[in-house]
């Protein structure tokens, strides 16, 4: 974590909670954040509910004025037109979406979605003034052949290949650690991290590598946030399982409080 980038924890409920429960949660966790102080000046939050969510989110937090960034798992790299079941960057944006998820590796596992996918969709989300995600990870058989940073730092090039330099947020999510309980090491994803930010800057140059939030994923728990944090280019997590309950989900949002 470095003190020029605000660090992020974002939600990534996939297919769970619908509109009712999503208003239900998402209350309950502003004023969680609330009673206990957050400050949302140090450390930003943000939801990515299901698509069906995103309006009653967005009701909720406009009209109660919670300091809750959100936005959608996934995006089509289409605007408009007949793709029957897309949803278009334009429609996330106009429900008040600030960021979107973009090349999670369920997407890339279940979906097929190559890195021309992703690419394509990291231009969508850019045309439609959203913050893309662009999620990158190895499998257990990639850290075997290629050694830790070799996929996510080829993804990440492939994900920014002809795109010129822009706001985004990358989360190193090694696919072994997703959902397993087994998460990297702290050294493992520093490692990574780092080589993505270099990787970043010989792209789009020192300042997009300074400024560009690079968030670690995979089994993030409130009980080694912190190990994470402390990492010089670990910027925030994406944090699926967990983000799904609010006493958790709020203790890694607040990691501050306990990570020194
Ligand atoms: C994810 O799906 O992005 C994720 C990191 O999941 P989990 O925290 O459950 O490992």
């Amino acid at each position: 974590m470095a003190v020029n980038r605000l660090p992020l924890i974002a939600g990534n409920w996939k297919m769970n909670l619908d509109h009712l429960q999503a208003i239900a949660f998402t209350q309950k966790l502003a004023w969680t954040l609330r009673d206990a102080n957050h400050d949302y000046s140090t450390t930003e939050v943000a939801l990515f509910p299901p698509f069906t969510d995103l309006r009653s989110i967005q009701n909720l937090i406009e009209g109660d004025k919670f300091s809750l960034a959100y936005g959608g798992q996934d995006l089509s790299m289409h605007d408009t037109g007949a793709f029957t079941g897309e949803i278009s960057g334009g429609f996330l944006r106009a429900l008040g979406s600030k960021y979107v998820i973009i090349g999670h590796s369920e997407r890339r596992q279940f979906h097929a979605e190559t890195d021309e996918v992703v690419r394509s969709k990291v231009e969508a989300a850019l045309r439609h003034n959203l913050i893309p995600i662009i999620c990158v990870g190895e499998t257990e058989a990639d850290l075997a052949q290629h050694g830790p940073s070799a996929v996510p730092v080829s993804q990440l090039s492939a994900a920014l290949s002809g795109i010129a330099a822009s706001e985004i947020v990358i989360a190193y999510e090694p696919v072994w650690a997703i959902g397993t309980g087994k998460a990297a090491t702290e050294e493992q994803a520093q490692q990574v991290c780092s080589a993505l930010r270099i990787a970043l800057t010989e792209v789009w140059g020192v300042d997009s590598g300074e400024s560009t939030r690079i968030l670690y994923g995979g089994s993030v728990k409130s009980g080694n946030i912190s190990s994470f944090m402390r990492q010089p280019d670990v910027d925030g997590a994406l944090v699926g399982g967990a983000s799904l309950d609010v006493a958790e989900f709020s203790s890694i949002c607040r990691f501050l409080k306990h990570v020194v």
